[in-house]
């Protein structure tokens, strides 16, 4: 029987153990906070950022959103984060990507202080994860390892193949999987646009986590019987619904489920995990700037 991994489910008893260590730092009289900015008119990054504000909301975090005009200059931008980075009572400190062109993504990521930086993006954090002393675990990398562990899966010694190479998703996740750590310790190949006979890698492998942005590329037949299978896709395709389109994985889940020994729905699966993963950096970054020790 395959296992259908329950993102909800998982996050949920994340986030319990997550609400004891709140109550630690409550007790301490500290809360953490969370702050948002949104510099974009994409109705999606509106969707993410305030399910990120009713997730901390719901939990007893401080949620505090900033909503910048896509049209003001780069330096708008900078000051707020400039302010947020100095104001005691913000923990993180989250920019929601995409920004708009005439913005430079990387200086925007520079200039969060590592300290409050719970997305894990600046390059101090980027660093400290490549040479193993992750501060920040990037979300959505955290969340597949955290769904790896609830398939019962040690990745010690296993063949893990990551399809996708972004530096938010596929290059973060492979650094997680490859360190000399628990939940680490696997064997990592990285695949992309330009891998050759993709198929021959994933159907080796005892984990294959799809991160692609393109809808059902990894099928049943890409897949050996007996794979743990994680979807990080999210991908709009035209549907017959209400919305007039539906959300679907970068795995065909139909076929592959057949053969996977466990694998993560869409939606449902890794989706909520990132927004736990995102509470569980910003108690931590509460925990660290208020010298509070919490369980994590
Ligand atoms: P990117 O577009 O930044 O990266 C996609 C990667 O997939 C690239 O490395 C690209 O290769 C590779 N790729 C594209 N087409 C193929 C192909 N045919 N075969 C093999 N590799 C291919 O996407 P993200 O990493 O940001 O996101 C990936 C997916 O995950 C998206 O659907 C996104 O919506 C979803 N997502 C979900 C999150 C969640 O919380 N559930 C969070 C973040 C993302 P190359 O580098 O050569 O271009």
């Amino acid at each position: 029987m395959t296992q259908i991994i329950d993102g909800n489910e998982v996050g949920d008893r994340i986030q319990n153990e997550l609400s004891t260590s709140i109550a630690t730092l409550t007790d301490a009289g500290v809360t953490p906070g969370l702050a948002t900015v949104l510099m974009s008119d994409d109705g999606a990054s509106e969707t993410y950022v305030s399910m990120k504000q009713r997730a901390c909301e719901e939990i007893g975090v401080n949620g505090y959103h900033h909503e910048i005009d896509s049209d003001e200059p780069a330096r708008s931008l900078l000051t707020q984060i400039d302010e947020l980075n100095a104001d005691p009572s913000v923990h993180g400190i989250l920019v929601q990507m995409p920004v708009p062109d005439h913005v430079d993504k990387q200086t925007v990521l520079e200039r969060i202080d590592p300290l409050k930086d719970v997305d894990g993006f600046h390059p101090e954090n980027v660093g400290r994860l490549v040479t193993g002393n992750p501060r920040f675990k990037p979300c959505t990398p955290h969340g597949v390892q955290k769904l790896i562990a609830a398939a019962d899966v040690d990745p010690e010694g296993k063949d893990i193949v990551v399809v996708g190479r972004s530096d938010i998703v596929g290059k973060p996740l492979a650094n997680l999987l490859l360190q000399k750590m628990d939940g680490g310790n696997a064997t990592v190949t990285v695949c992309h646009s330009r891998t050759k006979n993709l198929a021959e890698k994933t159907r080796n492998a005892d984990v294959v986590v799809a991160a692609v942005g393109v809808p059902e590329l990894i099928d049943g037949e890409m897949i050996t019987e007996g794979t743990v299978v994680i979807d990080v896709g999210v991908n709009r395709v035209d549907a017959d619904t209400e919305k007039g389109y539906e959300l679907v994985g970068d795995v065909d889940f139909e076929t592959a489920k057949d053969k996977a020994s466990a694998i993560t729905p869409v939606p449902g699966g890794v989706g909520p995990m990132t927004i736990t993963m995102l509470l569980y950096n910003t108690v931590k970054a509460a925990s660290v700037q208020e010298d509070v020790s919490v369980e994590l």
